[in-house]
């Protein structure tokens, strides 16, 4: 007999799924919904459907698409599938291809721009500008492979669901590694990392751990100014017991309150001062929140644009590695 998981399935759907009492209130919501509605599960689970979706309409607009709403009955509750049309779909793509072809671009040309400048004229050129020119060839091949990366990493995440290898981690240890690695890619910024003393290990995946510190680190100081300081705060959470806190705090541009949901969805990039200027493709806060979800933890941002320099604080929460079974609860819940 085949046994049929089918909150696995509803879990891991393509489409955003809402089970619904007879009373309109939501009894269960999928990621998908969740993370439509830019909401914790908790929250969406603890509303009523008409505060998400239109009454007695077929189709929903939420951020720039329109959702076609399908709805399924069984003898316990009512379900409500969202899905995108296939011109939607085909906007999508299309959006993802020019993203992409743009990143991919703008690195490549520099790099061959360069390279063919030293071939053609290698003999006039002196040693102070042969060096400068391999720092841009190197940097513009760590930007393609930063994108690289995380296009593979967006694809993996969609397919894999269960590829974390998890054990205890010190987090000052792996923090220290991945500013390193920044470090070297901003050397007029200042890093600094105060760790307490009674930091908990964590319960995490190392590599996915250090793509979320790099990911966080890099644009703390990409969105800041030349010497910006950015402060990495590790401690104990105070709000949720068992969890770590990890905070990282820069004084740069800042996000505008309209913005901040925006941040953390694919391909989003938001336009301030240095987003012409800086190199991204808006995938980088999209994958840390998948992976910090995925490990069971939450992330959460502060930021103003009112001040010069007010900045941005990314406080991420993972499990403490020391409460094992509750840490292993979370993540079976997950
Ligand atoms: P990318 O940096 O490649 O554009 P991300 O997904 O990492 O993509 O970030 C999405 C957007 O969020 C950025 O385009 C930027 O506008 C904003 N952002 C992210 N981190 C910061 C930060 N520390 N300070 C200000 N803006 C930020």
């Amino acid at each position: 007999m085949i046994e049929i998981d089918f909150k696995n399935i509803l879990e891991n759907s393509t489409q955003a799924v809402a089970a619904v009492n007879f009373d309109d209130s939501i009894v269960y919501a999928n990621k998908y919904f969740c993370s439509l509605f830019s909401m914790a599960k908790e929250e969406v689970e603890s509303k009523c459907l008409g505060d998400f979706l239109p009454k007695d309409k077929d189709t929903v607009q939420i951020k720039d698409y329109t959702y076609k709403i399908t709805k399924f009955e069984d003898e316990y509750y009512t379900y409500f599938y969202l899905s995108l049309s296939d011109t939607q779909m085909e906007k999508i793509y299309s959006d993802f291809i020019s993203t992409v072809s743009h990143e991919l671009r703008t690195p490549l040309t520099s790099i061959r721009g360069f390279a063919d400048t030293m071939l053609a004229s290698f003999d006039k050129l002196d040693k102070n500008q042969i060096q400068k020119f391999l720092n841009i060839i190197k940097e513009q091949s760590n930007r393609l492979i930063k994108l690289v990366e995380n296009l593979l990493s967006v694809s993996r995440s969609q397919v894999e669901q269960s590829n974390f290898v998890y054990k205890s981690i010190n987090p000052k240890i792996q923090i220290e590694k991945a500013m390193d690695i920044i470090k070297n890619q901003y050397p007029s910024h200042v890093f600094e990392l105060k760790c307490s003393s009674d930091v908990q290990n964590l319960l995490a995946d190392e590599n996915k751990f250090q793509q979320i510190m790099i990911n966080l680190l890099d644009n703390a100081a990409k969105y800041s100014y030349d010497r910006g300081s950015v402060t990495v705060r590790v401690s104990n959470s105070a709000q949720k017991e068992n969890f770590v806190s990890i905070k990282v705090e820069d004084h740069g541009v800042g996000i505008d309150p309209e913005n901040m949901s925006k941040i953390f969805e694919k391909f989003a990039r938001i336009e301030n001062h240095l987003t012409r200027k800086t190199q991204g493709s808006g995938l980088g806060l999209y994958i840390v929140k998948n992976l910090i979800e995925k490990m069971g933890g939450q992330i959460f941002v502060e930021s103003s644009t009112v001040l010069p320099n007010s900045g941005s604080t990314f406080e991420i929460l993972l499990p403490a590695a020391s409460y094992t079974n509750q840490s292993k609860k979370v993540l079976e819940d997950k």
